[in-house]
């Protein structure tokens, strides 16, 4: 060993200070025989005056449980420590920490670390919120979605990680449950499809075992919502696609995983297989964030496949179901909740949830059209429009629709009546494509921009992410797209920009 452990954790530390493209989280402790910080690091909900603070301890030799200590400092080099603890990593858990400094300044950077086992975890960069009544004048955040980690590499983390970003906010399939196909980039560990809990957890350690998604993680704090693949390919409420038994057991072994791995406060923690994700946040008085979740209180898709559950794509003339509006996408107490949180007095809402929100028609009228999928808002148009109408009636000035699931950049205006370009645009959207998993052919998505003129942009041949720089009086949006998805250098470059003026709604390309 020509470098001796302390050396390499100082350099851990010392790398913290954000360098771009060099993480911190990718210095391994190469002294270690069984290093125990192999997962890396995270931070996540963000408030003004703390944070999660996230790591699960890894060696199949640890003890039922171990004390874990943590500390948050004002520098990097940790000379200004202002909060410790001490949190207790339980086997029952996963040996996964959730610690929760309190009491911390608003709008301020920090510097965290774990020590455990006579090792120490290398530093990671979080940030506390703004207090709720303070003028902001800038907050920089992406969105992200979809890092199916068996069709590709992650060199939109290594690019995220290097932003200087206020927020990650991380909309959807953060793993995926299928077993790998022929032909995958690097392939899974596990041979079938995911069901028990050990199989999650097993596939969530697949995932955070790449070095620039513990890059990304250790840069910026995240907001997190799930969508279906942490569970299970479009499932619905208690239904999987496959109408599969004993799914409410699956589901309830998929959100204790998903809570165990992600940087989610203790309370947080899933009661009798149920979890609420969906919350609000105020980035003082610049925007209310609002999280949804799509997937765990919605009706079942419409017209399905005979013997099946999950999405299909159908002729609206042949579905009467989905136009029923009994139906709903986030379950009624979300929906109201929703229709209470809506911030009246900031000049942006933004609205981080799951899927694409704009209707997307595939088949023209003179073809037999309209014709839509049935997993996405498409699939409960009738939900939709209340929620709009709300937004419509509030006339928020700034509502700007965040989203993912669909594989493809898609920007657009969502409309008062899409039947009607020229009705009133309500709101923005950026639906953003996949970290790495694979899109549908571009061919279709060209074609699908015809018939829906409320669409911008849509790319479902571009992976990466969107990066967002928001003032008071402008939205400014870049999609940063990867050149080859399938290697872990490849380059990340600027696509297309918009910009949303406040009071203005619908994205404008610049
Ligand atoms: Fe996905
Ligand atoms: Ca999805």
């Amino acid at each position: 060993m020509s470098v001796s452990r302390r050396q390499l954790l100082w350099l851990g530390a010392a790398g913290a200070a954000g360098t771009a493209g060099c993480s911190p989280a990718l210095v391994r402790h190469a002294g270690a025989e069984r290093p125990r910080f192999d997962m890396g690091i995270a931070s996540g909900q963000p408030h003004a005056a703390g944070m999660v603070l996230w790591t699960r301890l890894t060696g199949a030799d640890l003890p039922d449980q171990v004390p874990v200590q943590w500390e948050l400092a004002e520098d990097d080099a940790f000379r200004r420590v202002v909060a410790r603890g001490t949190e207790t990593a339980v086997a029952a858990d996963a040996h996964s920490v959730h610690a929760e400094p309190a009491g911390l300044q608003p709008a301020r950077e920090y510097w965290y670390r774990f020590m455990a086992l006579g090792q120490r975890s290398a530093a990671g960069r979080t940030r506390t919120a703004p207090a709720a009544g303070a003028d902001v004048k800038r907050f920089d955040f992406a969105i992200t979605s979809c890092q199916r980690w068996d069709v590709g590499h992650y060199a939109a983390w290594r690019d995220a990680a290097a932003q200087d970003l206020d927020a990650v906010l991380f909309l959807g399939d953060y793993i995926y449950e299928y077993a790998s196909g022929p032909g995958a980039v690097r392939p899974t560990h596990t041979t079938g499809k995911v069901r028990t809990l050990a199989d999650y957890r097993h596939r969530y350690a697949l995932h955070k075992s790449d070095p620039h998604l513990q890059a990304a993680h250790a840069a910026a704090p995240w907001l997190v919502v799930w969508d279906d693949h942490e569970v299970d390919n479009d499932y619905a409420d208690v239904q999987g696609q496959d109408l599969q038994p004993n799914f409410a057991e699956q589901r309830a072994a998929a959100y204790r995983a998903y809570w165990e791995h992600l940087p989610l406060p203790k309370a947080a923690r899933p009661v009798d297989g149920r979890m609420r994700i969906y919350g609000a946040l105020d980035w003082g008085r610049l925007a209310r964030i609002l999280l949804l979740d799509d997937r765990q209180y919605r009706s079942p898709q419409a017209c399905p496949r005979p013997g099946k559950g999950g999405s299909h794509t159908v002729r609206a003339a042949q579905c009467a179901e989905l136009a029923d509006p009994r139906r709903t996408l986030l379950g009624r107490a979300q929906e109201d909740w929703l229709a209470q949180s809506w911030s009246t007095d900031r000049p942006w809402n933004l609205l981080a949830q799951q899927t694409l929100m704009a209707r997307l028609n595939w088949r023209s009228p003179a073809d037999g059209g309209p014709e839509h999928g049935t997993d996405g808002w498409d699939g409960y148009a009738p939900a939709r429009k209340r929620l709009l109408d709300v937004v419509a009636q509030k006339k928020l000035p700034g509502a700007v629709v965040l989203g993912g699931d669909v594989h493809a950049n898609y920007v657009g205006s969502l409309k008062a009546d899409f039947d009607r370009p020229d009705s009133a645009t309500v709101a923005s959207e950026f639906c953003g494509t996949s970290i790495s998993s694979l899109g549908g052919p571009q061919a279709r998505a060209a074609r699908a921009l015809a018939l829906n003129p409320h669409l911008l942009h849509g790319r479902a041949d571009e992976r990466g992410y969107v990066r967002f720089t928001l003032q008071p009086h402008q939205l400014q949006a870049e999609l940063r797209v990867v050149a080859d998805a399938r290697q872990p250098d490849s380059a990340v470059g600027a696509g297309a920009r918009f910009v949303v003026e406040a009071g203005r709604p619908g994205p404008v390309r610049v």
